[in-house]
């Protein structure tokens, strides 16, 4: 049986179907017994848990939000409370399904033909294809809708990929990648399956990273990478359709801001529960409740938001400023409320131990990724002014 999150103070869980609801009590059970014991050490080893992607797909958390694949009918709402749970055991976790289901899959859900859905969406829902979605370059992050300099040009039946990628998660291990390059035919953006297997694709795996240690990004080299025609994206014909995809992502990624937010906060209420100084739990020291309660508004806000984003979602409503809003509220509170766990901690905020460090540490990367607090404020800036400021 679901049991409703003590942080959900107000039981906006209530928004979930019951059938909803039963996949969310499988899936807080297994995190809770066969992943949280092992994060820790992946982690700090900076290692992914393979052992994982199975079940998770069994568990159909790949394949809910699309046609071709989906179990049952469900609604965004529950999609985003995926993430929460994900993140609140992990944000890696989180980030790799995140990939998987959301940038990879939705790119081809989106992008794609219905021969290519048919293609690749039930083989990635199975996770027997294992999916990267390639846009950000070294030269190009928060300008990458005007700024990427891989280029696609066409010869016959084929394109020829050359250019580079940054940060690309999951791609040290994927199946397929999908490239999003310049056309040199039209200038526009295009999107490329690409098999990791296709000669001239090498993939680098980017070291000593200090956030999202567990999920395995890496630099992309693409040296007359041919692809045939089929294997381009045929309903992504400019950046607006990439901007499709990210506007469903940056709504996850909000979400699984407050499943991370959550997981910090859940141990902070615990350690100050038994760690006692000057006679007492320090929970009884006002200014200790000052540092939960600041934590629990920020969750409540944050959920607050984010579960009205996916209803937009569901009634059809829900545009790239509305997106943008959340990602760049939910991930700014995170941000303040990891770190109000950790003080609460005192030193042994900053050990992996005590459950409250990796969420401190993984709230950088989700603060940044998915369009930076910059970039999604400078969209809804946009919004509100009638003035884009982006240059
Ligand atoms: P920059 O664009 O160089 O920005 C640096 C700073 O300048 C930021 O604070 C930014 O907000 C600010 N800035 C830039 N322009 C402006 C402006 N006009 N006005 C105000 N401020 C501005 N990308 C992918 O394609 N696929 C992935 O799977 C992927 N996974 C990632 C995973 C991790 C862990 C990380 C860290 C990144 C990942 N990214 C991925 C890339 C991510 O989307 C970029 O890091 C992000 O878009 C920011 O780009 P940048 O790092 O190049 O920073």
């Amino acid at each position: 049986d679901y049991t409703p999150l003590v942080s959900d103070f107000y039981g906006y869980s209530e928004a979930l179907a019951d059938r909803e609801k039963a996949v969310l009590a499988d899936l807080r059970d297994y995190l809770e017994r066969d992943v949280r014991p092992i994060v820790d050490d992946y982690w700090e080893r900076a290692e992914f848990p393979t052992q994982i992607v199975k079940p998770l797909a069994e568990q159909g958390i790949f394949a809910m939000p699309w046609e071709e694949t989906k179990p049952f009918e469900n609604s965004a709402v529950f999609r985003g409370w995926v993430a929460l749970e994900l993140a609140r055991i992990d944000a890696s976790v989180a980030t790799f399904v995140g990939v998987q289901n959301g940038l990879a899959m939705g790119s081809i859900s989106i992008g794609g033909d219905e021969t290519q859905r048919r293609e690749w969406l039930p083989k990635m829902a199975a996770a027997d294809v294992i999916g990267a979605f390639g846009l950000t370059e070294p030269l190009s992050g928060s300008d990458s809708a005007q700024g990427l300099r891989t280029v696609a040009t066409r010869d016959g039946d084929d394109w020829i990929l050359n250019g580079s990628k940054r940060w690309i998660g999951n791609a040290t291990w994927s199946d397929i990648t999908v490239i999003w390059a310049k056309s040199a035919e039209d200038g526009q953006v295009k999107g490329f399956i690409v098999p990791t297997s296709t000669p001239g694709y090498t993939a680098t795996k980017i070291e000593r990273k200090q956030s999202l240690r567990i999920v395995q990004n890496a630099d992309i080299v693409l040296e007359n990478v041919r692809v045939p025609e089929s294997n381009r994206l045929q309903n992504a014909n400019s950046f607006r359709d990439t901007a499709k995809v990210l506007r469903l992502t940056r709504a996850e990624v909000a979400w699984a801001a407050v499943g991370n937010a959550i997981g910090a906060y859940e141990a902070a209420v615990k350690y100050t529960g038994e760690r006692i100084q000057f006679g007492k739990p320090i929970a009884s020291h006002q200014l200790v409740q000052n540092m939960l309660v600041k934590a629990l508004s920020n969750i409540t806000a944050s959920l607050g938001m984010v579960v009205r984003v996916s209803q937009l979602l569901d009634e059809g409503k829900q545009t790239d400023e509305h997106a943008a809003l959340a990602k760049a509220y939910a991930t700014s509170a995170m941000r303040e409320t990891v770190g109000l766990c950790r003080e609460a901690l005192g030193g042994n905020g900053i050990v992996l131990d005590h459950g409250v460090a990796r969420h401190m540490a993984d709230a950088e990367a989700i603060y940044s990724y998915e369009g930076t607090r910059e970039m999604n404020t400078l969209i809804v800036g946009r919004k509100i002014t009638g003035q884009a400021a982006f240059v």
